[in-house]
This record gives C-alpha cells, sequence and structure tokens, in this order.
C-alpha cells in the first residue's frame, strides 16, 4: 500500500475469482470461470457489461472475414444477439453507407448489448458489482489477497484466490506493482482516439450551431471519418483524433474527453455541410473512444513480429486476425496465436492480465485489441483460473492442454478452434 489507511476497510465478500472490468475480456473470463464451477465476482465501475461496446458506442466486431469461433461467452452473444435482431447480416445491419467511409461486417446494436452480456453472466450466476470502482490491492509478497473497492458504501475489501484485471487500463496491475511496457521500437507513436457520434435523420436541414465560432473552424483538420449504418435511420459517425494524448494517464485521458466533445458541433456541421445535410445530433457515448490504455508486463511479451510471423507457441490460448493499426498503418495479417505467458503478470502467482493490456508491444496490442480476441484471452483465463483454484494449484502449473481442451469444448466450431490453436493442444507438459 502507498498510503496509510486509518479506518478500518470492512470484507465485502470472499470469492474464488474476482475479474475487475466488465469490458469483453472481462466478460468472457467471468463466464468461463463461473462456468467451470468458480465462486465468480465481476466488478464494472460503470453501469453495465460491454466495456467499450457499450460505454463506448463502439458497434461492430472487427474480423477479417466472418467472424467464425471465439469461444463459449462471445459465441453466444453473438446468437442471443442475432436471436434478438440486434446482430448482423439478417438485420441488415451490414450495410455500406458510402464506400469511401466504410465498410463495415458484424455490425450490432450496442444498447442490446448490455442486456444480453447480462443475461448471459446471469445464467452462469456469476455476482456482479455495477458503479464500482476498483482503487487498490494488499499483497503479501507475490500473492494478492485482496482488491480494494470504492462505491456507494464506501471503501471496502474483496478477497479472491485469484484476480483477472481486465481494466483495459492495467488497473489492478499498476496497484500491485506490475511493470508497464511503453515504448515500442517499430511503431513509437501511440494508438490515436476516435470521438463517436450518433446522428438521426430529420426531414428539414437543421444546421448544427456551434457555442462558439473558434471551435468552430470551417478549415477544421478531420484526418478521419468512418460512418456506419444504425437502426432506424440513425448514423453512427466517428472522427479520429489527429492530437496524440497520453491515455495511459489520468490527465491525459481527461484532457482528450475535454478536447474532444469540445468539437462535437463543428464535427456536425462538418458532416451536414461536408456528407449530408439531412442528420443532425443524437447523442454521444460515455466515453471517448480512447485505443490504447497501459499494457502490463507479463512472463512474455506479444510482439508484432511474433503476428506478422504466425509464431505458434506451445501455450496458446487465444488467437486473432485483425490488421495491425497503427498511425502508420493498417497492415493485414492472418490468423495469429496469443500465448498465456503474454495474460500472465509477471512476478505475480495469482494475477492474470486480459483484454488490451496484455503483455504486448504496440503493434501486438493494436490488433489484439479488438472485442472478439479480448473476449478469447479472457474466457481462457476463466478458465485457467478456476482450475487453478478447482486443483489447489498455482494458476501457471495448470496445464494449458487442459485450458484449450475446455475452451474447443465449449466453442461453436471445435475444429476451427483446434486448429487455430493447434499446437498447445498437443502440449502435454505444464509451460
Ligand atoms: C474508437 C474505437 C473504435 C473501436 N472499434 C472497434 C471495432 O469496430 N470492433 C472491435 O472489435 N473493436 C473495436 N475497438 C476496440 C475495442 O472496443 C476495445 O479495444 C475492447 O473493447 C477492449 O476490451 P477490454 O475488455 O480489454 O477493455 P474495455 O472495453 O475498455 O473494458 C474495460 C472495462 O473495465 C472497466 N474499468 C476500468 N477501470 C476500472 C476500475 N478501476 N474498476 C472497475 N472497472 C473498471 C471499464 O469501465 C470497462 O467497462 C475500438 C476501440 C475504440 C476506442
Amino acid at each position: 500500500m502507498k498510503y496509510k489507511i486509518n479506518t478500518e476497510i470492512s470484507l465485502f465478500n470472499t470469492y474464488d475469482v474476482v475479474v475487475c472490468g466488465g469490458g469483453f475480456a472481462g466478460f468472457g473470463a467471468a463466464v468461463m470461470a463461473a462456468k467451470e464451477g468458480a465462486k465468480v465476482l465481476l466488478i464494472e465501475r460503470t453501469s453495465g457489461l460491454g466495456g467499450m461496446g457499450f460505454i463506448g458506442g463502439v458497434g461492430n466486431i472487427c474480423y477479417k472475414g466472418n467472424v467464425v469461433t471465439n469461444g463459449y461467452p462471445f459465441d453466444t452473444m453473438i446468437s442471443l444477439m442475432k436471436k434478438m435482431k440486434a446482430y448482423g447480416p439478417e438485420n441488415d445491419y451490414p450495410q455500406i453507407i458510402n464506400e469511401k467511409y466504410g465498410t463495415q461486417d458484424n455490425l450490432f446494436d450496442h444498447n442490446m448489448l448490455p442486456i444480453v452480456l447480462q443475461y448471459i453472466t446471469n445464467i452462469h450466476k456469476v455476482d456482479l458489482l455495477y458503479h464500482t470502482e476498483v482503487i487498490d490491492i494488499i499483497k503479501c509478497k507475490d500473492k494478492i489477497k485482496y482488491v480494494i473497492i470504492h462505491n456507494a458504501s464506501g471503501t471496502q475489501a474483496i478477497k479472491a484466490e485469484v484476480f483477472i484485471d481486465a481494466t483495459g487500463n492495467g488497473i489492478v496491475a499498476m496497484h500491485a506493482g506490475c511493470k508497464t511496457l511503453n515504448d515500442d521500437e517499430f511503431y513509437p507513436d501511440m494508438l490515436k482516439s476516435s470521438t463517436l457520434m450518433f446522428l438521426r435523420k430529420v426531414d428539414l436541414n437543421q444546421k448544427q450551431e456551434v457555442l462558439d465560432e473558434a471551435y468552430c473552424d470551417p478549415k477544421i483538420d478531420i484526418p478521419k471519418i468512418q460512418l456506419f449504418y444504425e437502426a432506424d435511420d440513425k448514423i453512427s459517425y466517428k472522427v479520429h483524433s489527429n492530437i496524440s494524448y497520453d491515455t495511459t494517464t489520468g490527465k491525459g485521458l481527461s484532457d482528450l474527453e475535454r478536447d474532444m466533445r469540445d468539437k462535437i458541433p463543428a464535427f456536425i456541421r462538418y458532416f451536414q455541410e461536408n456528407i449530408s445535410d439531412k442528420y443532425k445530433y443524437d447523442y454521444s457515448p460515455q466515453v471517448i473512444g480512447f485505443r490504447e490504455g497501459k499494457r502490463i508486463l507479463g512472463d512474455q511479451i506479444l510482439t508484432s513480429e511474433d503476428i506478422k510471423t504466425h509464431r505458434k507457441f506451445d501455450d496458446a490460448i487465444a488467437y486473432g486476425n485483425f490488421t495491425i493499426d497503427t498511425v502508420y498503418a493498417r497492415e493485414n495479417i492472418d490468423y495469429y496465436q496469443i500465448p498465456r505467458s503474454s495474460i500472465l503478470a509477471k512476478d505475480l502467482v495469482n494475477l492474470f492480465v486480459v483484454g488490451r493490456c496484455l503483455s504486448a508491444d504496440r503493434g501486438a496490442m493494436s490488433t489484439a485489441r479488438i472485442m472478439a480476441t479480448c473476449c478469447l484471452m479472457g474466457s481462457s483465463a476463466g478458465i485457467n483460473a478456476a482450475l487453478a483454484v478447482k486443483k489447489h494449484k498455482n494458476i501457471r502449473t495448470i496445464k494449458t492442454k487442459d485450458v484449450v481442451d475446455i475452451l474447443i469444448k465449449d466453442s461453436l466450431d471445435k475444429d476451427f478452434m483446434r486448429e487455430k490453436l493447434s499446437k498447445s493442444t498437443q502440449n502435454t507438459s505444464a509451460k
């Protein structure tokens, strides 16, 4: 602890596995840990599940080609979203608005996402604690004993055997003293953020007024725009930021949010003047779309070189295939593997770091950060955590083969997953 506490902190409860952060990575982790028999708590600081897919308004699954299988939690989400007519081709979601601005497949209704994800966690009896922020940890040597939370009840502690940091920012790992990865030899600049806005169709031209003309320079520099078709004649309008803020810091994130919100009227006016005057501002999501948070040092750092060379790992527990998507270029790649060693926080015996805070260089994170891949690595961490609790073993001594066997058993397309994780399925010794 880095400060002295002069009040007693009460114990909220004790769990087998505590997952911090309810984005796609945390959702996958919590569902699979509970499905494998662990008593699980999922802590989320906002009001629902889905992370950037909910609070950030991100409404499509990035993937090269059709999404096949990404583990039971993800596959179940897709099938339920389809059932709710909130996903995919059957519901006219993947329409191309304009070839210049976007040709995305796999669109979904991000407003439906937290309802569907919560339904799945309910089925598996995951305890949920919303409106709760993880603010610290207590550890004994190399083992985290408690996370410290803050919510409407004040400050409390929660005990667990295994913790999974899925905060997107490595908050648990940071408080536990883990090293963060800042630099990247090949991609030195941070991933840029984007403002998402939702527009609705109107009959009359209703030009957006601005509060201050200074914010509405007609020459406003808009480096890149993407448009996605939404239901009910709405459009999701994404403008990339051209200023780099350090989104791994509280101040950088706050400054980015403030700057981009100031510019929303100008962005809308730009849209009306350059794209279509038949749309007006509807709303923007709760949080700015920041792509990069803290990456945490693990047993191994997944590198862009590993990804480009399709390196096979003995302990592969997830895969991805999205482009290496940095400020420099979008580089197409084929399926690559993610090793368990890149989601094990170094020097700690009971912490996984999953989702976009995994142990990866910037280039590797730029592809592994997409929602399907985050969910898959979270799912493996959840299985691994539950097996460790069940067998009273350290998370590292659980065989990756045992994790992967369960992942495959529960997947929609078992052969596909077996093939993509092929080397690890032949691994019989503990890594
Ligand atoms: C603008 C933008 C567009 C994108 N477009 C796409 C796309 O089209 N398709 C795609 O697949 N991916 C896309 N992505 C990437 C993707 O949305 C994220 O990288 C992905 O959601 C990361 O998942 P995660 O679970 O690791 O983290 P997050 O989604 O960030 O979830 C982390 C969760 O942890 C919670 N949390 C954080 N700190 C705490 C704390 N201290 N205590 C408790 N809870 C905490 C947060 O509230 C959040 O719910 C986009 C990202 C951005 C920013």
